[in-house]
Formats: structure tokens, sequence, C-alpha cells
């Protein structure tokens, strides 16, 4: 969802409210200082910079955890999805009813594939988001877990996505946006083959796919 983790010597103006920003100088714009929607602040022995989260809609939550502590919301996460494989996929999604987008969403099976990636991947994949989960081949998910670890992979080197209001921890603006080929690309013509991208609902997210090369 929105809201930021990042370092104190963040310098994206996005961080900011926009009368915030308006008031300062380009000079001031520069170092980050905490405001009403900062709700932590944590320091380092070293004295490195200073790490914040900023959640304006509180929707954040953090646990500070010793290291091989066990927690049980960490316990219920599926695999790590950059770890994925199509073998799993394949098993998770075996015989499910369920529309294979929301699977890929369900953090018990795929833990870190969001909203965005999960379109996305699916596009680059060729299968529509609403085809029952049960109704992907195999082959179809091996391609998939590549795919998947590849767009997440691709998002981490150009540092995320600034849809609204991402910014990466050291606070410049995600790159990913640029690559998009469906996400919020609703009525534009699909990359490859020149249909209009559709826009739909499904299990209440907005869901974005090409008419014509995903099946
Ligand atoms: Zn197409």
């Amino acid at each position: 969802m929105t809201g930021q983790l990042f370092s104190e010597s963040a310098t994206s103006p996005r961080l900011m409210t926009s009368t915030a920003r308006s008031a300062l100088s380009p000079e001031a714009q520069l170092r980050f200082r905490p405001d009403a929607h900062t709700h932590l602040r944590i320091g380092f022995e070293d004295a490195g910079p200073q790490l914040f989260l900023r959640d304006v809609r509180k929707f954040g939550k953090l646990m500070l955890l010793t290291p091989g502590e066990q927690h049980p919301r960490l316990d219920k996460l599926g695999i790590d999805a950059l770890e994925v494989s199509g073998e799993i996929l394949f098993a998770a999604g075996r015989k499910r009813k369920v529309a294979v987008k929301n699977l890929l969403l369900d953090q018990s099976v795929l833990a870190g594939m969001g909203n965005i990636y999960v379109d996305e991947a699916l596009c680059l994949t060729g299968v529509r988001p609403t085809r029952r989960a049960g109704r992907v081949t195999r082959r179809e998910y091996e391609r998939l877990a590549q795919v998947i670890r590849k767009v997440l992979g691709r998002s981490i080197e150009t540092g995320g996505s600034s849809i609204r209001d991402y910014v990466t921890p050291d606070g410049s603006d995600g790159g990913y946006q640029f690559e998009r080929r469906v996400y919020a690309r609703q009525g534009e013509p699909c990359v490859e083959c020149g249909e209009a991208i559709r826009r739909i609902v499904l299990g209440q997210r907005g869901t974005h796919y090409c008419p014509t090369c995903q099946k």
C-alpha cells in the first residue's frame, strides 16, 4: 500500500505535503524533516543516517524482532516471491477455482507480490487474471515463476513504482512505472498487439489485462 520507509538523507519532495513543499526553497527541499505523519525514527549506534517510517494512511506496521525470533505473522507467509518456482505455484493452484490473480495475491501462498506486479507478471505470461488457478498449466506456472522473479528483480533495480507515493529507501522516485505494460493503462494500446488494455475489478482490486494477448 502507500507509506514510506526511508533514510534521513532522502531527497524526494514527494515526502512532504504539497504546502510544505511549495513553502520550501530548492535547497531546503533536499533534506527531509519529520512531519506529523512520521511515526517512527530509528537511530543507529554507528551514527549512520536515521531511518523514518512515514505513513499518512496508517496502514503500516513495524515489528522489531531479534535475529532468529519466530512470529505468527511471519510464519503464515508463503514462499518469498523472489524464490518462487513453477512447481510451488502449480501445487498451490491445483484444483483451485479461485482466479489465478487472487491466488498470486494470497500472501500465505506467495509473499511479496502486490497488485501492480501481479497484473504485470500475468501480462508477460499471457495468462488472463480471471482464469481459474486450476486451469493454468504447469508450463504456464513455470513461465509465471520466471517472470515474477524477473519483474521483481527489475523493479528492485530501477527502484520500485511511483504510481502514487512510493519512494525508495534513499528517497528517490521509483522508475519501474515507465516499463508498465498493463497496470493503470486502461484504454491505451497493448504494446504487443495494439488492442486497448481493459480494466475490471477482481477481488476488490483494479485489474488490467490485454483481451487479445492474455487467454
Ligand atoms: Zn495485446
